[in-house]
């Protein structure tokens, strides 16, 4: 019995070290100090506690037998799976349209069109105060704008203009010869191009009325108009960001990721809405500021991921650290949704990490409300756009704190995989996500030195 116990006793103390200094190389790796030291410190205290039973197994035998049965059970007891109380899946047949007019983009940006201010107000006479207080605000690019840069402003915002001028390549003309295709072989050279060029998850999923916002708000030139909701099959395209750059929220470094994973998602989505067309079938791209469609509930009805407490799409891999576009067509396409849960939902429930970080209080603590007849998490959008346009940067303090927001490596992929089996393993990474890598971020006052560097 000694003997059995003395072997145990030494393969827990390989394994626990194996373990903690695998993640203590992995986080100094990650640059993530914190979680290097204390993964270290709690080396050399597991192997002062294992080799004390080792040397004295006979004196403390029976204690030893229940440290070491506590250790298996909890062990064993990480891969069964069960959440008690967890909710239903999200209905949203009875989902309402959501206007793009109501988006804070679209309603910071009549303020340049009077005749439009009046027709919004009008019908949101209630937005009317809070957006007078934003459009006082600087725009972005203001030098008076927390994480203002000179010299690199300039390069977000004619990442925009390109972006803004590329918009004629999400449509085009169609191909006068339709050419047969096998929806099967056509899907995955779909999904083959797409990761060539840069994304990370690609799925089909069939539009539903709640899909398509129901009117255009982001430019004059249409705003108001009806979207066209013609097409039947969505192609959600995720574009990972980098970690490192959204570890520096909310300085002028989010922003300058996010318009290049923009300008990313756009140039894939257009190639993809282009060699669909080649083909003879129509299809349109939809990318920043040029949408019929909503990104995050196709996203999230794909089953690549759920949709957070911050209100954003979280990826099965690189969590709410993504940025997403969509080509619609009228084609038949196999619908590769996955339908198994990924229980991020629930550990949203727990976490709050985002929520006691926002700087704004846009995110709520509370359960998932019912708005546009259905039960989802959204934020405070007049709070978060508004803070924003203070600091002059997408801040993305929420993404960056989020403890998905993890690069892929192996140890996270583990994480992953724990958090998904059970509730008692989901308050267990929650503690030690908050040991390793800190409860609440402290805001830097300036941007780093090289913002462009991740
Ligand atoms: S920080 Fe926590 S609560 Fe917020 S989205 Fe991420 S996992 Fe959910
Ligand atoms: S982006 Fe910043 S202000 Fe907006 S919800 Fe996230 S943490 Fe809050």
């Amino acid at each position: 019995m000694a003997d059995t116990l003395t072997l145990i006793n030494w393969i827990i103390l390989f394994g626990t070290s194996f373990f903690l200094l695998a993640l203590s190389w992995s986080s100094f790796r990650e640059k993530e100090i914190r979680a290097a030291v204390i993964s270290l410190i709690f080396l050399i205290l597991n192997t002062f506690f294992w080799s004390f039973f080792l040397t004295n197994s006979e004196v403390f035998q029976t204690f030893n037998v229940v440290i070491v049965s506590l250790t298996t059970i909890l062990g064993l007891a990480s891969f069964i799976k069960y959440f008690p109380g967890k909710p239903g899946k999200r209905d949203t047949s009875k989902a309402q349209q959501y206007d793009e007019r109501d988006n804070m983009f679209a309603r910071n940006n009549i303020k340049h069109y009077p005749e439009l201010l009046e027709t919004y107000y009008a019908m949101r006479p209630e937005n009317r105060s809070i957006d007078q207080q934003i459009h006082n605000k600087p725009e972005f690019g203001e030098k008076d704008q927390v994480y203002h840069d000179p010299y690199t402003a300039p390069c977000y915002e004619a990442a925009f203009e390109y972006l803004e001028k590329s918009i004629p390549l999400s449509k085009g003309n169609v191909a006068e010869h339709k050419t047969p295709i096998d929806p099967v072989r056509f899907g995955k050279t779909i999904i083959d191009m797409s990761k060539f060029y840069g994304a990370c998850d690609v799925s089909f999923l069939r539009l539903k009325p709640h899909h398509f916002y129901s009117h255009k708000g982001r430019h004059a030139k249409n705003w108001g108009d009806k979207t066209d909701s013609s097409h039947k099959t969505a192609i959600a395209i995720v574009v990972p960001m980098r970690v490192e750059m959204i570890k520096k929220g909310p300085t002028s470094s989010v922003l300058q990721e996010s318009a290049q994973k923009y300008v990313e998602a756009a140039k894939i989505s257009n190639i993809i809405a282009g060699y669909i067309r080649n083909f003879g079938y129509p299809a349109r791209a939809h990318n920043d500021a040029n949408y019929d469609t909503l990104c995050v509930p196709i996203a999230v009805e794909s089953g690549f991921g759920e949709l957070g407490r911050m209100g954003i799409f979280m990826h099965r891999v690189h969590g709410p650290c993504v940025r997403l576009a969509i080509v619609t067509t009228n084609l038949e396409l196999p619908d590769s949704s996955l339908q198994k849960s990924l229980h991020m939902e629930e550990f949203c429930k727990i976490c709050k990490k985002c929520a006691d970080n926002c700087p704004s209080g846009s995110i709520t603590h509370d359960d998932e409300t019912y708005s546009r007849n259905f039960r989802h998490w959204s934020i405070q959008q007049e709070k978060c756009f508004s803070y924003w346009k203070t600091i002059g940067s997408d801040c993305g303090l929420c993404i960056s704190v989020c403890p998905y927001t993890k690069p892929d490596t192996l140890f996270h992929k583990f994480v992953r995989f724990y958090i998904s089996r059970n509730f008692l393993n989901q308050k267990i990474a929650l503690f030690m996500d908050d040991l390793l890598y800190g409860r609440y971020k402290k805001i830097a006052k300036t941007n780093p030195e090289n913002i462009f560097s991740a």
